[in-house]
């Protein structure tokens, strides 16, 4: 299929891209923006627009609707298809997004007015989109492919299937939702209500991209305190806490630091440091794929201030800790059926697909905890997060081919 296809994909992704729908992390209100709430109710209007059935908006703001078989086939699998309405920690404001036509895959690309570039030499993944059409920033917001292609992606197979009732397909469900970017949107993600078997965030990167396991992770807050007298008569009495912070960050091992590792290592990191000689406060996130490796790394920080505290002989250093989300691959190995449907999705395409561990995290992470198995599919974006994010179109055009053939490959009527 070519983008040809799609008319409505590529003005749709601009429209949503218009909306600032940037999250926010100091609120409490759920969804945590208004201008989230905005949107997905524009978005329920669109799903209805397009002959979805059965749309609603569930207490935690995400909005669910369905798409009944157009198979006969008994005990077809339900499948989900899950992406997220917000927009990362930049500027989301008036976004202008810039299509640079036929790409030569060389050039640099200038971004606005902005005294900002794209330039390959940079980013070299610019090279594999030569005669593609990218989508860009004007350099002073970011682009919010991140998620607005997954939501156009979706939005955009499901109007398909709709208006090709002769591509058969099982029963679908499909779910937009607020606040993935800080990390709150899927936590109480209604499993039973959305009704499906398995789903698929469509929240990746790059074309190809497939993935099924994540970081386990877990916040740790330090609590330090000192003893703070005047410095000219502090010998023998002072505890400096500024001082058992930054003995505490040294007594970990170096190389286990997210600017040191890759791959499936994972670390420590510190992400926030302050206080006075009285008392310091500092913050880790800690992240392993490995569960048990995970595990050791909360222990080794609650032995950490347990041997500091021995040695100073008073309880100076407190460890708090809390799991933030888990490796979804400890249970979706249990079944990969739904990771095996979308790699022959893909080759069917003629998608190589990417199957690497996620160094983070994504809905799915919780959503697959919460019972409903859910690996994540590419959208396209790349550089997400800031000014350099650009997707091609091509690639949005991939994954809602990818989407569609998901769909229709659970049924034996291809
Ligand atoms: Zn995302």
């Amino acid at each position: 299929m070519s983008k040809t296809q799609y008319e409505q994909l590529i003005p749709r992704f601009l429209k949503y891209i218009k909306v600032n729908t940037q999250s926010d992390e100091g609120s409490n209100q759920v969804p945590s923006s208004p201008n989230q709430v905005a949107f997905l109710k524009d978005l329920a209007q669109e799903l209805k627009a397009i002959g979805l059935s059965n749309v609603r908006t569930m207490s935690d703001g995400y909005l669910f609707a369905d798409l009944p078989a157009t198979s006969d086939q008994a005990d077809l699998p339900t499948i989900g298809f899950i992406a997220h309405v917000d927009t990362a920690d930049f500027n989301g404001e008036n976004i202008q997004a810039q299509i640079v036509e036929n790409y030569d895959g060389q050039s640099v690309i200038d971004l606005g007015d902005s005294g900002y570039q794209l330039d390959p030499a940079v980013f070299p993944s610019l090279k594999k989109y030569a005669g593609d059409t990218l989508i860009t920033t004007d350099g002073t917001t970011l682009l919010g492919a991140d998620d607005k292609a997954g939501v156009a992606e979706i939005i955009t197979a499901a109007d398909y299937l709709i208006r090709h009732p002769e591509i058969k397909h099982g029963p679908l469900r499909f779910a937009f939702g607020p606040d993935e970017e800080i990390g709150k949107g899927a936590n109480h993600f209604d499993t039973e209500a959305f009704g499906a078997d398995f789903a698929y965030t469509v929240d990746g990167g790059p074309l190809g991209e497939l993935e099924w396991e994540t970081f386990n992770a877990a916040a740790a807050h330090v609590q330090i305190q000192g003893q703070n007298v005047h410095p000219g008569t502090a010998k023998g009495a002072m505890v400096n806490a500024l001082q058992l912070a930054v003995d505490f960050q040294l007594a970990l091992p170096v190389h286990d630091r997210p600017e040191k590792t890759e791959g499936r290592e994972g670390f420590w990191h510190l992400i926030k440091l302050n206080g006075t000689p009285d008392e310091a406060q500092m913050d880790y996130i800690i992240r392993d794929h490995d569960r048990q490796k995970f595990e050791n790394r909360k222990d080794t920080l609650i032995k950490l201030a347990d041997q500091f505290n021995e040695s100073l002989g008073q309880d100076r250093v407190k460890v708090s800790l809390h799991d933030q989300y888990y490796n979804m691959g400890e249970i979706l190995k249990n079944d990969l059926a739904p990771v095996e449907l979308a790699k022959e999705a893909m080759t069917d395409l003629g998608i190589t697909p990417i199957i690497e561990p996620v160094r983070g995290g994504t809905d799915g992470s919780k959503i697959t905890f919460l019972g409903l198995p859910t690996p994540n599919l590419f959208a396209g974006g790349e550089n997400m997060h800031g000014r350099y994010e650009y997707v091609a179109e091509e690639v949005m055009a991939a994954a809602t081919d990818v989407i569609i053939k998901i769909a229709s490959l659970a049924t034996s009527e291809k």
